[in-house]
Parts: structure tokens; C-alpha cells; sequence
């Protein structure tokens, strides 16, 4: 398959994404065939963006079942190979963020690594960031930032206390749109999701493609949070210094609190709300729906997927 999309900003209207598997065509008359857009309507657009060429159709239910049977570390060195040098991760430099940016960096230390810089994560955050990207070696930190403009208004508009208001505005503005816009230069990413987490993640699969063409990778999906531990331990990476005062999965300091033993392990995120999700593993819809995965992460097994 060939697709060519386009991000297009009119100073009039909203987003609007076109995907064509047409190519050899000018911008001006995908509009004019697609949505009556004129000459005069195309002088109006603010930006019309190349998002991303996808020149290659993966046969992803195949794939899926060979990833299933890899261990993590093998799932990221197929990943680097497949998708390399249009291949990223995000991190939130958390407690568990360390399993697989230490993956990573065994095989490519120079391999893009994107992070949300919301402007509200802990001071400890932020030093734990410096010190586990010198542990490992990375070579490549990319932090996102919103517009600061737009971030500006929201808060004046909240009254100062975004994430309180309006939460999923507060958390669109600064993680989704910057990853959005950063994810255009990329084929494909890969993230530290795990099955266990939470209802929503447990029906992720290994390899996904979501709506743009762009393709997602989990190679911690079947990992319990035993064995991200475990494997801390056995690479004697450094630990979140929150991790001992009971933060077991951390964001923002205004979204994060720390857990009591036995209680879900991202109950902290969000407490006393609904939301669950931050957006950025939602917001595109995911294309390949192969069959529900098998739940290969039995507390039994320690070693089963590193
Ligand atoms: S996690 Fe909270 S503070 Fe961070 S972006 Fe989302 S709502 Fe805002």
C-alpha cells in the first residue's frame, strides 16, 4: 500500500486529514476534488503539512503471532531493524521506564527518544531523566512542548489550574498535539504499554497500525510489572527516587498520587476521577484488528518475556 497524508490547518476551520493512496498529484486538487476547495479557499490555508509516506504493507496478523513468541528485548532489535532510522519511542522517564529504554539502548543508543515535557512533571522527574539517560548512554532526548502561547491562555483560562478544570484540554494541549505533530518525521514507534495495566491496555497487541499509516509497537505487552522489576534488578538500573514514597506509575505531580499496597497500579493517575488515560495511546484509531491476544502474563513465569 501507498498512502500520502496531509495535515491541513485553514484559518477558518479545523484539522483536516487527507489520506489518498493516489500519488503524482499536486495538494491544490486532492482539495478541489475532495472538498470543493478553490484557488482563492487554497491561498486561505495557514499550513499544509507532508505527515508521512508509508511505502511498505506489513502482514500484521503473521507478525503478531512471531512477535508473541519473542521475548521483549528480541521484539525491540526486530522493531530497530524493520523500522530504522523512521522508528521513535516515547518515555515518560517513570519507575518502569527503564526496562525498555534499556532495550533500546543495547541496540541503537541513538534511536529517538520523545518526551513530554508538560511543564508539570516532579523536579525528581526531571533529574531522573538526566541521570538514567547518562546510565544508559542515550544519545538522542527529544522533549515536546505545546505552544506556549496556547498553553498560556489555558491557564489563564482555568484560572490558573488546567489539569483541575479541564484535564483532558490540559493534557490534549501538552502530550497529544506535540506527540502528534513530532510522530510526522516517524514510521513507526514504540511504547511501554503492558496488558496489566489497565482494562483499556489489555487488548493491546505487539505490532498495531493506526489510522495516517504509521505503526505502533509494545514489546513490554505481555511484561507484569513483576517482571519490570525484575529486570531493573538483574541491569542494576537506577530507580525513580518516588518509587520508595509509594509512587508506582507517575505523570504530571498535579495528576499523581502516591498508591497504598494492593491497590491497582496506576490508581494514582487521575485519583478521584474518571479518566484513566492521558490521551496519547487513544487518539488515533487503531486500523489492524486482529484476533484478541492470548494473556501470556502469568506471574508464574519470571523469565517467559524477558
Ligand atoms: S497529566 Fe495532568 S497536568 Fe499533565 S497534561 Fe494531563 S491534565 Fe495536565
Amino acid at each position: 500500500m501507498q498512502g500520502l497524508n496531509f495535515n491541513v490547518v485553514t484559518d477558518t476551520g479545523p484539522l483536516v486529514i487527507l489520506n489518498s493512496a493516489a500519488h503524482n498529484f499536486k495538494i491544490e486538487e486532492v482539495l478541489a476534488v475532495l472538498f470543493g476547495v478553490t484557488s482563492t479557499d487554497f491561498e486561505k490555508l495557514i499550513s499544509v503539512q507532508e505527515d508521512h509516506l508509508l511505502t511498505r504493507e506489513l502482514d500484521i496478523e503473521k507478525l503478531n503471532r512471531e512477535l508473541e513468541a519473542m521475548k521483549s528485548p528480541e521484539i525491540v532489535a526486530w522493531a530497530l531493524k524493520e523500522f530504522s532510522p523512521k522508528i521513535t519511542m516515547t518515555s515518560s522517564f517513570g519507575p518502569e521506564s527503564g526496562v525498555l529504554l534499556h532495550m533500546v539502548s543495547r541496540v541503537d543508543p541513538a534511536t529517538p527518544i520523545l518526551f513530554l515535557e508538560t511543564g508539570y512533571h516532579f523536579p525528581e522527574t526531571i533529574e531522573y531523566k538526566k541521570q538514567l539517560t547518562a546510565f544508559l548512554g542515550l544519545t538522542n532526548i527529544v522533549d515536546l512542548r505545546a505552544d506556549e502561547a496556547d498553553r498560556q491562555q489555558l491557564i489563564e483560562k482555568t484560572g490558573g489550574t488546567p489539569y483541575e478544570v479541564d484535564p483532558d484540554r490540559c493534557c490534549q494541549l501538552n502530550k497529544v498535539e506535540p506527540l502528534d505533530a513530532a510522530l510526522g518525521d516517524y514510521e513507526a514507534w514504540m511504547s511501554g504499554i503492558r496488558r496489566h495495566q489497565t482494562d483499556f491496555r489489555k487488548s493491546v497487541r505487539i505490532l498495531e497500525l493506526y489510522e495516517g499509516g504509521r505503526y505502533k509497537i509494545s514489546p513490554l505487552a505481555n511484561f507484569t510489572s513483576r517482571d519490570a522489576w525484575w529486570y531493573l534488578k538483574e541491569h542494576k538500573i537506577p530507580q525513580h527516587p518516588l518509587f520508595e514514597k509509594g509512587y508506582l506509575s507517575i505523570g504530571c505531580w498535579p495528576c499523581t498520587r502516591p498508591i497504598q499496597a494492593g491497590d491497582d497500579e496506576r490508581s494514582g493517575r487521575w485519583a478521584g476521577k474518571s479518566k484513566k488515560e492521558c490521551g496519547i495511546h487513544t487518539f488515533k484509531e487503531i486500523k489492524s484488528k486482529d484476533k484478541e491476544p492470548e494473556d501470556k502474563t502469568g506471574l508464574d513465569d519470571l523469565s517467559a518475556n524477558i
